[in-house]
């Protein structure tokens, strides 16, 4: 039986002081929490902050983006090595946002992938069509497109990795894609990962989910948790998300 998991993505959000706080939260509200998979993902600055603070407690911590590269001349990366440093476990890959604002294709995501793997993290690979390619009838082979790269990693490599399905027009919109919706395409990513050797690879949903909306979504049979953005910002919203879970 796989592990529900739920990820907060906190994007471009907090402070020391603001973060200081959430993280206090975060380990009163979750700090027993057993048969869950928790973990945030924070900016770069903040990983220290986060390893201070989440340290001894089940909530992880990771990052949301990291290169391609191990190391050298690419001013501005962040490396995997470097997040490691930090006590981070699981990276964000692929991400829309990284997708659309900044050119990432999904070769460049199996590269990122690849990389986290090496330096000893699990990549969390994110997925998802846009609302003009669903309108289209192309979500499952825009899906595709996106996972084949990654799966050409091989099996030993997938089975390491963590999936999100973020359908883009479900993300900071307040429209969730339904249950059943989720599920067709969370099947389908499930197929997938069984036909390149990987099916019990945890699957998430993301796109508006909040306490309200979780439990209903994480009851279908491919969706393994959630990674949250908004909701992930409040401790009390985001640990009723994974009391859903
Ligand atoms: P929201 O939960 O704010 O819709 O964001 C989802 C997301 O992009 C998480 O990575």
């Amino acid at each position: 039986l796989r592990r529900k998991c739920v990820l907060g993505n906190w994007k471009m959000n907090g402070s020391l002081a603001a973060n200081a706080s959430l993280l206090e939260a975060l380990v009163a509200a979750l700090g027993k929490v057993q048969n869950v998979d928790v973990g945030v993902a924070v900016p770069f600055p903040y990983l220290a902050q986060a390893q201070q603070a989440l340290g001894g407690s089940p909530v992880r911590w990771g990052a949301q983006d990291v290169s391609a590269h191990a190391s050298g001349a690419y001013t501005g990366e962040v490396a995997g090595p470097m997040l490691v440093d930090f006590g981070a476990s699981f990276v964000l890959v692929g991400h829309s946002e990284r997708r659309s604002l900044h050119g990432e294709t999904s070769d460049v995501v199996a590269d990122k992938a690849k990389a986290a793997l090496a330096a000893g993290l699990t990549p969390v690979v994110c997925v998802g069509e846009t609302l003009a390619e669903r309108e289209a009838g192309t979500t499952l082979a825009v899906i595709g497109e996106q996972l084949a790269p990654v799966l050409a990693l091989g099996a030993d490599a997938v089975k390491r990795m963590i999936v999100a399905y973020e359908p883009v027009w479900a993300i900071g919109t307040g429209r969730t894609a339904s249950p059943e919706q989720a599920q067709e395409v969370h099947a389908a990513i499930r197929e997938r990962l069984r036909q390149a050797g990987a099916g019990e690879v945890q699957v998430l949903y993301g796109g508006s989910v909040k306490a309200a909306n979780a439990a209903s979504l994480f009851a279908m049979a491919d969706i393994d948790g959630g990674l949250v953005g908004g909701a992930s910002l409040d401790a009390q919203d985001f640990a009723g998300i994974v009391a859903a879970a």
